[in-house]
């Protein structure tokens, strides 16, 4: 079934209204709960293709994404802050994307992971009517990483700017450029 057209309008901005005001607003507390926000992000175990064997690697020893403090991927979208989109969209599973972005609690970011999720990748082409063209089409996008596929790296350096969005500041040292 195909998905409903609404889901495949330009998703709004994010709307603030979202998250409700924090009870005690005063800027060190905040300081402070965004820094535990942005060391210890839940992404949702939430793979579409081929991708998503990269997300999997970076979770794995050699890039270990547990330095960063992002390793605790949840099986559930209501314990989750970080969606990473690592695949082909298509429009049969659009719905089912957008209602589990919805389920997530703000404050939540997502990744759009790899040129599928960014633009619809190698499979955007005239006449195509199987793949929604970009993630950013059913919900709000906080990082783009590119790459068929982005290695383990460039996705850690998606979870850097995360970080970044939330703190203001990055953490973690630059890539060095390779001699
Ligand atoms: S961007 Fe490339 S590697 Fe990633 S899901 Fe699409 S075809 Fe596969």
């Amino acid at each position: 079934m195909a998905a409903p057209e609404k889901l495949l309008t330009p998703a709004e901005p994010r709307a603030k209204s979202w998250v409700e005001p924090p009870l005690i607003d005063l800027k060190p507390v905040n300081w402070f709960f965004d820094l535990n926000r942005a060391m210890s992000l839940w992404p949702i175990t939430f793979g579409l293709a081929c991708c998503a064997i990269e997300m999997m690697s970076a979770s794995m020893a050699r890039f270990d994404i547990a330095r960063f403090g992002a390793e605790v991927f949840r099986p559930s979208a209501r314990q989750a802050d970080l969606m990473m989109v690592t695949g082909t969209v298509s429009k049969k599973m659009a719905p089912v994307l957008v209602r589990l972005y919805e389920q997530m609690p703000a404050p939540k970011y997502v990744m759009a992971c790899g040129n599928c999720a960014i633009s619809g990748g190698p499979f955007k082409f005239e006449g195509q009517y199987g793949v929604v063209e970009g993630v950013d089409r059913l919900v709000p996008v906080d990082v783009y990483v590119p790459g068929c596929p982005p290695r383990p790296e460039a996705i850690l350096e998606g979870v850097f700017k995360i970080q970044e969005i939330i703190t203001g500041r990055r953490w973690w040292p630059e890539p060095r450029e390779m001699a």
